[in-house]
């Protein structure tokens, strides 16, 4: 891709990608979660996998945070409407170097928010398509956007995985997915791969299973 960014002008165009979160391997983008549509209505329910939102509380603690997650909701969300490849190209620029920084080809999408629309997610996938050598991990409770956008633009790329969350703690993978996530108790016995993270530091270590074609559901202990 020819480079036509700055860092600077990149992110000022389209929000700032992070490589902040040094449990987690590679880069990773964030939104406000106050924003979030499905997560913002599960928060309010007791026992569902919003209810303890860590975003929120951060965003409530922490007013940098806030105003950081908040500026790339804007940013994102007006550029995705108005031009969605430019922003893909502005967060490919900031990924690609943000892989040169921490060697690590891996990125993730919404360590904190959501999904806004089936117009986000196509251009999350474009910015998926130009950088064909990183590794995407998209978790998301907007099962209905996934559908939409399966249904008119068909399947993801295949260095993209997009996991869809279950609704409740407890609950089995949601059908009708390739990729999924749940919330298991203590007592519960996980479906798939459990995350090791909290055996581990809370960080990942050396799994990946998350980005992983080859893992169906990832279930995360619930702490
Ligand atoms: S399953 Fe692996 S990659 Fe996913 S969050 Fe847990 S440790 Fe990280």
């Amino acid at each position: 891709m020819t480079n036509l960014f700055t860092l600077k002008a990149a992110k000022e165009q389209a929000g700032e990608v992070s490589t902040r979160n040094s449990k987690m391997p590679g880069s990773s983008f964030a939104i406000s979660a106050k924003h979030c549509q499905v997560g913002g209505k599960l928060a309010q329910v007791a026992g569902s996998t919003c209810s303890r939102c860590y975003a929120l509380k951060l965003q409530k603690m922490r007013p940098s945070v806030d105003m950081g997650w908040t500026n790339n909701y804007m940013k994102a969300t007006r550029l995705i409407s108005e031009n969605p490849a430019q922003w893909a190209r502005a967060i490919v620029f900031q990924i690609n170097k943000a892989a040169e920084k921490t060697g690590e080809r891996f990125h993730r999408w919404f360590d904190s928010g959501d999904l806004q629309s089936v117009d986000m997610l196509r251009a999350i996938v474009m910015a998926a398509e130009l950088s064909p050598d990183v590794a995407h991990w998209l978790p998301t409770r907007e099962a209905g956007i996934v559908k939409k956008y399966r249904a008119t633009y068909g399947e993801f790329p295949s260095n993209l995985v997009v996991r869809v969350s279950a609704t409740m703690i407890g609950d089995k993978p949601i059908s009708g997915h390739a990729h999924t996530s749940t919330v298991h108790r203590k007592a519960e016995s996980p479906a798939g791969h459990a995350c090791p993270a909290s055996q581990q530091g809370n960080a990942c270590g050396a799994c990946r299973a998350c980005w992983s074609h080859d893992v169906p559901n990832v279930s995360y202990p619930l702490h």
